[in-house]
């Protein structure tokens, strides 16, 4: 395959210490610098060959990447040609004391820089095992690997060991596909269980809030729209309950203006999306579920679908 590096770098300083090609890239190895230096700092380190040392990247106490070796070659970072042959190996600033712990900028970078690498090598999960058989045999899917599995060192150091999985965890959640999807103007949902766009349902964003996808997997961003009686799945398979047939109201006012929210109590209505009704005056809605909805009951002081047309 191609390789690439990323788009993530600050500064450029190729170390000698590496051998062209490897074997692949399935691997990351995080060590620790036992020092908050900055990357050119650590590329003039990794300069002389009697250093006989390098690694693909690193990142300062700042939080900017410096490239040592390009992810197309073996950096000799990690005491193992096999390891560093498959893994993309990078140094983090850190104390120079047990814990070794490493600046909050530089941390949040290494998630940045370690989801990249996985995205544009086709790592699609990152796992950590805090045993040493099962990671130097890459036993269960395990794909990050330390440095004192094969030397004996205490890199990554206490603080970042101790955050591995932690790492994985931030790191996977980047790489999670984001369910919601433009199509031209509008957004379309992807179920995060079936990858498949969903369509005449309720959906919850990240930040809690209901959305309704239409029946032709179009998310309802403004009016009133007629929504069939739908269950809501909460993300972790909860049952949210059902949401009965009837005519909703959407506003378009939130921050970004494109997505939706159905509110209760009695409100003006400008615009419709309904084809039979182009401009409804008053609109009073009965709160449900929890508050968080509004059915519409009458529209004009009349009932709603005798206004609106809806089949009986
Ligand atoms: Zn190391």
């Amino acid at each position: 395959m191609g390789y690439t590096n990323s788009p993530l770098v600050d500064h450029v300083h190729i170390s000698p210490n590496r051998t062209p090609g490897r074997v692949c890239i399935d691997t990351i190895t995080i060590h620790c610098v036992v020092g908050q230096c900055s990357v050119e700092t650590l590329g003039n380190v990794f300069a002389p060959t009697s250093k006989r040392a390098s690694s693909n990247y690193g990142i300062g106490y700042d939080g900017r990447v410096g490239m040592y070796v390009e992810e197309k070659d073996r950096s000799w970072c990690t005491s193992s040609t096999a390891n560093d042959n498959r893994a993309i190996t990078i140094e983090v600033a850190s104390n120079t004391t047990e814990p070794l712990a490493v600046r909050q900028a530089a941390y949040d970078k290494l998630i940045l820089l370690v989801a990249d690498i996985c995205r544009r090598n086709g790592i699609k999960k990152l796992v950590w095992s805090t045993d040493k058989n099962t990671r130097v045999n890459h036993l269960n899917g395990c794909n990050m690997t330390v440095h004192r599995d094969y030397a004996n060192k205490s890199c990554p150091g206490t603080w970042l060991y101790d955050r591995m999985g932690q790492i994985a965890a931030a790191v996977n959640a980047k790489l999670a596909p984001d369910p919601w999807g433009k199509d031209g103007d509008e957004w379309r949902y992807r179920s995060p269980a079936s990858g498949e766009y969903v369509a005449d349902m309720w959906v919850e964003s990240e930040r809690g809030i209901w959305y309704y996808i239409g029946a032709d997997g179009i998310m309802v961003h403004s009016g009133l729209t007629h929504v069939h009686a739908c269950r809501g799945i909460y993300r972790d398979g909860r049952d949210a309950g059902v949401f009965p047939a009837g005519w909703y109201y959407f506003r378009d006012d939130n921050e970004n203006g494109l997505l939706g929210e159905c509110r209760s109590g009695e409100v003006t209505v400008t615009a419709s999306t309904a084809p039979q009704v182009q401009a409804v005056n008053k609109a009073v809605f009965n709160p449900k579920h929890d508050g968080r909805f509004g059915q519409c009951l009458t529209v004009n002081g009349r009932p709603a679908e005798d206004v609106l047309g809806l089949e009986k």
